[in-house]
This record gives C-alpha cells, structure tokens and sequence, in this order.
C-alpha cells in the first residue's frame, strides 16, 4: 500500500525469500506483492503474536499493530513474540522489536490505544488487509463492521481451551461475522481465556493459519476461507469444516442494512459500563485486613467459590470449596445461623454468591472486597497470583 508493487527487492532480500521466490504461487511478483502490502493486526496477545512474526519473516512490507496492554508475566505461556525481560513494557513496544529482529526491511506502525468506534476507521483505512486478534465480542463486532464499512478482507481467529476458529470475513466474497453471528452470545455466558484457560499453542495454530490466510489473499492465490468457518478441536486433534453463507437479512453487509456507521459495542453486547459485579449492601463487604482479625473465629465459615483448578492454585486456609454454579445445589451444607464469608479470585462471582445467599434467606454472609488477588497484596504476600 505504502509502496509500489512494482519496487525492486535488493539482492538481500533475494536471498532472504529465496524459499518463496522458488514457489510458483509466490515469485518474484508476489514477494513485491508481499513487500507493497499493509496488514493490521488488532492485539498483539497469543494469535498477534504468531501472527505478526510469520507475516514479518514472510516480507509483508508494512505491519500495523494495535494494543495498549501491558506484557505479563502470564502472557508468557502463548504470546511467544514477548519474552520474560518484556514484563512491564507496552506490548506494542515489546512486538515491534522481535519484528525488527525477525526482518529490519519491515515497516511498523504502532498504535497504543485500545480500537474503538471513534478511532478504528481512521486506523484501519490505509491497510489491505485487517486481521482480528481480539479476545472479546465488543471488538470482534466492532473489527468486522470496519471490514464491512471499508470493504476489507477480515481476517478472523478464536481460541478458548483446546479449541479454535478461523475463517475470512469478506463481504464482497461470502458472509460477515454478523451473517454468522447476528446477536453476541449474554454477557458472562462464554468465558475468555482470562477466565477459562487456554492452551499454549492453540493461538500459535490458529494465528498462523490467519498469517496464511493474509498471504494467500496478498497474493491471489489459492482458496482463501471465504463462506467457510474452519473448526479445530486440539484435544482430539480433528478440523471441521463448516458452510457459511451469506444472511440476506444481515444488518451490516444485507441489502437493507441498518447498520451504516459504527455503533457502540459494549451496549450491543450487553455490557455494563464498568463491572458485571451484583450490587450488594456495604455491610455485606468485608476488606481483606477485617477478614484477617476475624478469620480465627470458629464460628466463621469460608467458602471458597472459585474452580477447583483455582483452588488448587492458592487458597485462604481453613476454607471450603464450593464452585459458584454448584452454590444453589449444596445449600443444605450450609447453617442460616453461622457468620459466612465468600471469597472468589478479584469479587465479581462473590458478590453473586452473597446475592444468591440472601435471597435463599442466608442473612449473615459478606463477601472478600477485591477476592483473595486483594487478599494476597495486603494480607497474605507470599500467596502466588494467577
Ligand atoms: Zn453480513
């Protein structure tokens, strides 16, 4: 975009994708085709990362990364373009020097913002090619209705445990994310990799099928996953292949569409403003150093409403474990009479459980205010956080 596709490649970089100027479907011409190309990757986490190295050591001239996150040290275990003396720098940062290193011919564009509504399409209308590396719904609609309004391929990825998705969203080709998926699945009913976990390599498997992907439309060749949703289960190592079409009724990419300019994404996926956490009266909250003067008590029961595997991590001594969806169906393990106090990892599904409590008629519950990540910063500071 940025360049010509008709600019020479030096004798370095002949040499550098000799691999690809030997492949009929890539030589010569499509390595210029590569180079004159520009990609935006939105994330720069576990599929960003794979994606961004394999598209930089393939020579796609310019790469655009936006993220305003922080690496973290549990980053570390998928998001391979971070390593552990990146901790605490801006991932954007961190990225654009593993790029450097991977090839120096590539341009990097950094973006340390967070991609909304009010600066997506200023962003992304200079690239070829828009690549989805997000992990929440807000931004997967928000990415495929920028794709839609300025006609770009979007190249899309998801992860969650073992399993992943991959296909291209091209509304001049096939379907859009929104022919696929009209409506966002409710708010807290599809857990993400923060909460429910993810394997290492899946956003490596995933990510570099997207970078193919974006290659194989770089260069106009092959048979992109346009109307085709690609499904891979890890665990038992099978893909699925699924037929997607077009909605005629599609809000976005239909004939009548209601959707002309970017709307707001946290409202049409139905979340809150700040924090899904249940209102609960402010003498049912008890702070970490009031649990810690209290905790001896015989009379106090602590239930632990986290998962097992949580659990197993760290928790406060002398607590039971109760996972929040079993709570309403081991109510009879519990005395109305007794003083109870809920703990859960930072108090969002501890403020359910007290709620789920007190309407069961449990009137002497609180719960851990910010959960035991509260509780390992100001009581207990050897409790390792996850
Ligand atoms: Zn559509």
């Amino acid at each position: 975009m940025n360049q010509k596709a008709t600019e020479d490649l030096s004798n370095e970089e002949i040499q550098r994708y000799s691999r690809h100027l030997l492949l009929p479907e890539v030589g010569l011409d499509g390595q210029k085709k590569l180079k004159a190309a520009s990609v935006l990757i939105i994330g720069t986490g576990g599929l960003g990362s794979p994606i961004a190295m394999y598209l930089a050591a393939a020579g796609v001239g310019c790469i655009g990364l936006v993220d305003m996150d922080i690496v973290e040290v549990s980053n570390l275990q998928r998001q391979i373009i971070h390593g552990s003396e990146n901790v605490g720098e801006l991932k954007i940062e961190s990225a654009k020097r593993s790029i450097a290193r991977i090839n120096p011919f590539v341009k990097v564009n950094t973006y340390r913002e967070k991609f909304t509504a009010d600066n997506a399409l200023d962003i992304a209308r200079d690239y070829d090619i828009i690549i989805d590396g997000t992990d929440n719904f807000p931004t997967r609609y928000l990415v495929n209705d920028v794709c839609v309004l300025l006609g770009k391929p979007n190249v899309y990825g998801s992860i969650f445990r073992f399993e992943g998705q991959a296909s291209v969203f091209s509304a001049k080709h096939g379907p859009c994310y929104r022919c696929l998926y009209p409506e966002p699945p409710p708010e807290g009913l599809v857990p993400n990799c923060a909460e429910g976990g993810v394997i290492g390599v899946l956003p490596g498997m995933i990510g570099t099928i997207q970078a193919n992907e974006a290659i194989k439309i770089i260069l106009g060749e092959g048979t992109p996953l346009y109307s085709r949703l690609l499904l891979l289960d890890a665990l038992d190592m099978r893909f699925r292949e699924m037929s997607i079409h077009k909605n005629p009724a599609c809000h976005i990419c239909g004939p009548n569409p209601t959707i002309t300019q970017l709307i707001d994404y946290q409202v049409f996926c139905g979340i809150a403003p700040k924090t899904d956490a249940v209102q609960i009266a402010p003498e049912q909250v008890i702070s970490p150093v009031e649990l810690a003067e209290q905790i001896t008590q015989s009379e106090l029961l602590l239930i632990d409403v986290r998962s097992p595997e949580e659990h197993a991590i760290c928790a406060i001594e002398n607590s039971i474990l109760i996972p929040l969806p079993e709570l309403p169906f081991r109510l009879h393990e519990l005395s109305k009479d007794r003083a109870i106090v809920i703990y859960c990892k930072s108090g969002i599904r501890g403020s359910k459980a007290v709620a789920l409590l007190n309407d069961e008629g449990f009137l002497h519950v609180k719960n851990l205010s910010g959960g035991i990540k509260a509780w390992a910063e100001e009581v207990d500071v050897e409790m390792p956080s996850y």
